[in-house]
């Protein structure tokens, strides 16, 4: 959910949440999407004339979001989406001389095989944003106090509470030169009454974000397994990351920025991001797009994701076509 809260010191995205019950949250919502849509107008049908144009020749190569299915994230969400435009006039959290440092906060426990998915997340990360990575000294779970624990259920491990690793684990230990910090964890996470469970969450402007790896598939499982979780884990990391650049979900195209409710729906979605979110990520950190897509080719190939590495070779391609006379 994008939450952008206009007034309140908290605001939130919930990556991806599968259901929600409580009255309270459904004014929340109801709020919270009145909120947003006082500033966002939906995207016009010829978005091009709100993109730079480098942007635009990526145009061709993406697919407009489909009407969603009835438990997709959009069939239970109200969002209006964002233009490239609209999120400038937004103010966004963005790279400074001060802060332009992307931290990785480790909370709990790692297996062998996890730490190497964390590892490779960790380096993805830096060439998807193009910016340094740091990767902190890990924090035991045993800072989190019962009261922000949720005990196990019948279909669910016990969970953490995300405000509380947001707001009293992170922010507190945000580093100076921290553009944005980004706790990983193997534990379940909640973001309180009314919901089951989040795979990340995110502050839209106070740089910090948290997400799990506990339900994107046993990573021990074989190759196959693996792959799944690294890809898994690499989208939720950068959704997340994008969230911390003020970027709410996206409803133009098939992005990485989608909002999703369940994992079937992000399976769904693509690690790429659209020409809109590209462009706002390039505008936030400072990044060329071209060498962007020259590197992540590289590492894609390294991880043998090749549905992403193929894409990113279109990308550029496009991205390094002349313009017709
Ligand atoms: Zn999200
Ligand atoms: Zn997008």
């Amino acid at each position: 959910m994008n939450a952008d809260q206009r007034g309140c010191k908290r605001d939130f995205d919930w990556a991806c949440v599968s259901w929600r019950s409580s009255m309270l949250f459904g004014l929340f919502l109801v709020l919270t999407w009145w909120s947003a849509s006082a500033t966002l107008a939906v995207a016009a049908p010829a978005d091009k004339l709100m993109l730079p144009s480098d942007y635009v020749k990526l145009i061709p190569l993406h697919v407009k979001l489909s009407a969603p299915r009835p438990s997709d994230w959009l069939a239970q969400h109200a969002e209006p989406g964002q233009t490239f435009r609209q999120y400038l006039r937004n103010r966004p959290v963005k790279v400074d001389r001060k802060r332009r440092t992307l931290y990785i906060q480790p909370l709990g426990e790692f297996s062998q095989t996890q730490k190497k998915i964390i590892d490779a997340t960790t380096e993805f990360m830096g060439v998807y944003f193009q910016l340094p990575v740091k990767t902190r000294e890990g924090l035991s779970l045993d800072l989190i106090p019962p009261a922000a624990r949720r005990k196990p259920g019948v279909f669910r491990s016990e969970q953490i509470l995300t405000t509380y690793v947001l707001y009293d684990v992170l922010k507190p230990r945000l580093p100076r030169d921290a553009v944005a910090m980004i706790a990983f964890t193997t534990s379940d996470l909640w973001p309180g009454e009314g919901w089951n469970y989040l795979f990340g969450q995110a502050a839209l402007k106070d740089r910090v974000g948290v997400w799990s790896i506990h339900r994107n598939g046993d990573s021990d499982a074989g190759d196959e397994a693996f792959l799944r979780c690294l890809r898994r884990t690499l989208k939720t990391a950068t959704h997340e990351t994008g969230h911390m650049f003020s970027i709410p979900h996206c409803t133009l195209y098939e992005c990485n920025m989608n909002g999703c409710n369940h994992l079937t729906e992000s399976d769904r979605h693509p690690l790429s991001l659209c020409p809109h979110c590209l462009a706002k990520i390039c505008y936030a950190t400072g990044a060329d797009p071209v060498v962007r897509f020259q590197k992540l080719i590289l590492l894609y190939k390294a991880h043998r994701l090749k549905a992403e590495q193929a894409f990113c070779e279109k990308s550029l391609a496009a991205l390094r076509r002349k313009k017709k006379r």
